[in-house]
Parts: C-alpha cells; structure tokens; sequence
C-alpha cells in the first residue's frame, strides 16, 4: 500500500519465515545449554549456574535476568504428571514404602531437577532472541509505520 522504495519490504516477511527457526533455535541451544548467539560457546559454567561471557563469541549473559523463578514454576509442570505416576502405583498396587524410596522419590527427584537445566537454557535462549529481535525490528517497524507506536504484531503477548 504504501509505496516505500522496494529497499526494506522484504524484511518483515523475513522476520515472519524465521520465527519457527527462532523457536527451533531457541529449543536447540536451550536444551544443549549452547550460546544463543553463536552455538559454539557454553551457556552454563555449572549445572545450573550461567557463564559471565560466551567464550566464542564473547556474548555477556547479564542480558539474562539470573531467575531461577519461571524455571522453578515451569518445572512444577514437568514434576506433576510424575506425581500422578506414583499415585497411580501406590492406588494401583499398594507397594510397600521402600518402593516409593526407590523408585518415586529418585522418579520425583529427577522430574523437578533433570528439566531445570534445559528450562533454564530455553528462557535464557529466548530472552536472547527476542531481545535481539526487538533491537533488530524496532528501528525497521518504526520506519515503516511512521509515528504510530503500535504493539509489535508477533509478540505482543509476552507477560514476564
Ligand atoms: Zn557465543
């Protein structure tokens, strides 16, 4: 409709074709715990613990809120159907204790920590990319639709 010089249309659609890249990059360098930015460096200097700075790229992790609080409330959501699990075997079977010592309390145990670690890398990934997508689209989407400060049409729905 409006007849800019045909220099920067073709970025939107760019931005639009490379969210499920996004996404899958997100979930990738999450769950390997890699650099969001490069994929080489190491997102984690110990289990849970983020490095200060990308030792590839040089990124600087302070970009990343240090909260364990969404990864601990995201967890949860893993740890549940596992609590259903071990209410089922106690319904189900009415084992003696020493089963659940060996078997629901490592099950529960695994199920609250062995996902903190690639919750963790995915928030990390994500807030990375949606921060280099907002820095890389904000100046564009203004151009583009002059003075009006529209909500950004992809994520307008983010709540953290
Ligand atoms: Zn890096």
């Amino acid at each position: 409709m409006d007849n800019n010089n045909g220099s920067e249309n073709a970025a939107p659609d760019t931005a639009r074709s490379t969210k499920d890249d996004k996404l899958k990059w997100i979930l990738r360098s999450g769950w390997k715990g890699i650099c969001p930015r490069c994929g080489e460096g190491h997102m984690f200097k110990s289990w849970l613990k983020l490095t200060d700075k990308c030792e590839v790229c040089g990124l600087d992790y302070r970009f990343a809120a240090p909260d364990d609080g969404p990864a601990f409330f995201s967890q949860c959501i893993v740890a549940f159907p596992l609590l259903f699990v071990v209410v089922w075997l106690e319904v189900a079977y009415h084992p003696p204790f020493w089963v659940h010592l060996v078997f629901s309390v490592p099950l529960m145990l695994a199920g609250c920590i062995l996902p903190l670690r690639p919750i963790k890398g995915w928030l990390v990934a994500s807030q990375y990319v949606n921060k280099a997508q907002e820095a890389g689209t904000e100046g564009l989407w203004a151009k583009l639709h002059g003075s009006e400060d529209h909500a950004s049409p992809a994520g307008s729905d983010k709540r953290d």
